[in-house]
């Protein structure tokens, strides 16, 4: 698999941490300075390209991205920070339906450099809006150094952006077939390959094989990493992996999953073909952990899943 064309991956961005300690003021006051704005979780755009402004709106945060290789800055307005109670909400809200993009919708058609610049920018909207107050004593804290760091107000104490390491992986028998599992909270027809957080004090390694035990009873040998991707729904690192499986009975855990089978190629493209099943979109990591086993010559439409 190729880790750099994951849709989320493919980020061109200069990060040009340099400069953040200029703060952001003087980078928004400098030339060639294109903002994004994240709202509601959603990215000002739409699936040919984002929508770029000059300047942030009254009383937003706002973080310095980095830089394109013909010099402009890209600064992402983060909103004024007071919370969003949900920002999945229905299409009649009074206030109206989200604007923007959604980054797990249309992150696979964007350019490059556009999928990066949206990928940083809700990562950092996403994991400021989550962490107002100091940790250590509760006190409010306020941005620094141009979005890549909070200090408290009280004391001091800095935190930096963070991002959660969760695993998923193509589980694999000895037939070369594919282990699927259906997760209890999706449509249906979606199946998808196993996934988890890693815990604190675990391996990734130990991770993917405790992940795939708890959740379908398949014990899993050999493991391989593939490659990641930013997943920033709301703040995950997806490390992708294969994993050989030593048995071939799954059994569904009934809690997260439920619904596990291993199947063939030859499987596969009947339950798609046929509407039983639908797999992951494209932006997702998953798609092309099982495009990666499928092989080559895969028609696209089947994958893409509403
Ligand atoms: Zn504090």
């Amino acid at each position: 698999m190729d880790s750099d064309a994951l849709p989320l991956s493919r980020g061109t961005l200069d990060r040009d941490a340099r400069r953040r300690s200029d703060g952001i003021e003087a980078i928004l006051a400098g030339p060639r300075v294109r903002v994004v704005r994240v709202r509601r979780g959603r990215v000002s755009g739409d699936e040919t390209g984002l929508e770029l402004g000059s300047e942030i709106a009254e009383g937003a945060e706002a973080a310095y991205l980095g830089r394109d290789e013909d010099g402009w800055s890209y600064v992402a307005d983060l909103g004024t920070g007071l919370p969003d109670p949900d920002p999945g909400r229905a299409l009649d809200d009074p206030q109206g339906p989200p604007s923007g993009i959604s980054v797990r919708d249309v992150g696979w058609q964007l350019e490059p450099l556009a999928a990066g610049v949206a990928t940083a920018a809700l990562a950092m909207a996403n994991w400021h809006a989550a962490h107002r107050f100091c940790p250590r004593c509760g006190a409010p804290s306020t941005l620094a150094l141009a979005g890549w760091e909070r200090q408290c107000s009280r004391e001091g104490s800095a935190q930096y952006p963070r991002t959660d390491a969760a695993v998923i992986m193509s589980i694999v028998d000895d037939d070369d077939r594919l282990l699927l599992g259906h997760g209890v909270a999706w449509p249906a027809t979606q199946f998808s390959v196993p996934a988890g957080f890693v815990e604190p004090g675990e391996s990734l390694e130990s991770a993917v094989r405790r992940e795939v035990l708890e959740e379908t009873a398949i014990e899993v040998g050999e493991v391989t990493y593939q490659g990641s991707q930013p997943w920033p729904f709301p703040a995950s690192l997806m490390l992708g992996f294969r994993g050989r499986a030593v048995t071939t009975e799954p059994r569904p855990d009934g809690v997260e999953v439920t619904e596990a089978m291993f199947v063939s190629r030859e499987e596969l493209t009947t339950l798609i073909t046929d509407g039983t099943i639908r797999l992951p979109r494209p932006t997702s990591i998953a798609h092309y952990l099982i495009s990666d086993w499928y092989g080559r010559d895969w028609p696209v439409t089947p994958w893409i899943s509403a």
